[in-house]
């Protein structure tokens, strides 16, 4: 059987910046896919300025395709609510950049240089004190001292761990939807009671995510829709993180609405912190450290996602948060990104 110092399940972009920073710290990794190419369709497009820093980290060079330094703007019929430019990290990553998920992965992947198996899939795992068992498709068994499900919100991993998943998955229905060419410059929140929807330039396009109500219509614009997909979103936490020599990160171990742009940024920030506490043999700390950030930012998009979605009481909301941007303090803050918490801690583990 070949033996590795970790097994990683998945080759999203978690289980991407995870494999590397292993990889780089000298332990012996096996990344096992099952499916044989990128995910295609619309997912991550924003990024903070801690996300940023950790992918350059990872990979230098990653975030030249990206979009730099975009504004936010709420808006309600032809009315502004409020603005938001998220300020740059004192080391200078912008507050907010916009990118397309197939090939910031492409990068990613380009960079790994452990063994791949694509088109495999972990379908059974045994544990005991010294390390894993891992079944790979109907029959093969590879080892190693851990096994890191980072495969997505259905994880396999977490399954066969007997790992509980609390939480809900929300009601709605979006639309999200890739086009190509410019639409214009920044994000917009758009508060409409009839249909809510969120806009924003990726490279090279341009994407819109609707809120399916029944009657609504979305708006007519001159640019061809090159990807489109339905959602529901969910926000769920995995009861543990760890189980003996099992891991969870990334969509395996919490995913949150999109609504604040904060679900890929927390599973990078997970497999940041593992390529640093595994291999220095501090796993014990990993949940204790990634788990109250997570929590806050699940809060964080629940809220912008309530915010948005306000249907019958949109005139108060609209009042409340006009009035919220103009108060003195108040709106300062969150002209300047308010609830958002980019500094996690991560970047203090090397
Ligand atoms: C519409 C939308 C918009 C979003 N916008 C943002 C955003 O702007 N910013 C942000 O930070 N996040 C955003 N997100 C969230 C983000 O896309 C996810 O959090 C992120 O893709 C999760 O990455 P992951 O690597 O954990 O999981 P995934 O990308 O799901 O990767 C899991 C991988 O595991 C593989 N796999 C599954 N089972 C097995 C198995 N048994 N064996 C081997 N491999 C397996 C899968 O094939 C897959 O490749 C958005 C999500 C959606 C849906």
């Amino acid at each position: 059987m070949q033996r590795y110092d970790v097994v990683v399940a998945g080759l999203g972009p978690v289980g991407a910046v995870l494999a590397l920073r292993l990889t780089a710290a000298g332990m012996s990794v096996l990344v096992v896919e099952r499916s044989s190419s990128v995910y295609p369709l619309p997912r991550a497009i924003a990024a903070d300025d801690e996300v940023q820093e950790l992918l350059d980290r990872t990979v230098p060079g990653v975030l030249a395709p990206m979009l730099h330094h975009r504004e936010v703007r709420f808006v309600s019929g032809a009315r502004e609510l409020g603005r938001i430019l998220f300020p740059s990290s004192a080391r200078g990553y912008c507050g907010l950049a916009f990118f397309h998920q197939p090939s910031l992965e492409a990068s990613l992947r380009q960079a790994l240089t452990c063994p791949v198996r694509l088109g495999t899939e972990v379908t059974g795992l045994e544990q005991d004190a010294s390390g894993v068992t891992v079944r790979l498709g109907s029959s093969e068994r590879v080892r190693a001292s851990w096994l890191v499900g980072c495969d997505g919100a259905g994880s396999a991993v977490r399954r066969l761990t007997g790992i509980a998943w609390h939480g809900r998955d929300l009601a709605q229905r979006w639309l999200v939807v890739d086009t190509v060419g410019s639409f214009h410059d920044g994000f917009t929140y758009t508060c409409d009671p009839a249909m809510p929807s969120v806009d924003m330039p990726m490279p090279g396009g341009h994407r819109w995510e609707f809120l399916l109500r029944p009657g609504a219509v979305a708006p007519v614009v001159p640019l061809e829709v090159v990807r489109s997909v339905e959602y529901r979103f969910g926000a769920r936490r995995a009861a543990s993180w760890a189980n003996g020599r099992v891991l969870l990160a990334g969509d395996a171990a919490h995913t949150m609405p999109p609504f604040a742009g904060q679900g890929l940024g927390a599973g990078i920030r997970d497999a940041w912190a593992l390529g640093a506490l595994l291999p220095a043999g501090r796993v014990a700390e990993y949940q204790r450290l990634r788990a109250p950030h997570v929590r806050e930012m699940t809060r964080l998009s629940l809220l912008v996602g309530a915010v948005l979605q306000a249907q019958h009481g949109s005139a108060v909301r609209d009042a409340v948060l006009a009035g919220a941007f103009r108060a003195p303090g108040l709106g300062a803050w969150l002209s300047r990104g308010g609830p958002r918490r980019p500094s996690s801690g991560v970047l203090e583990l090397r």
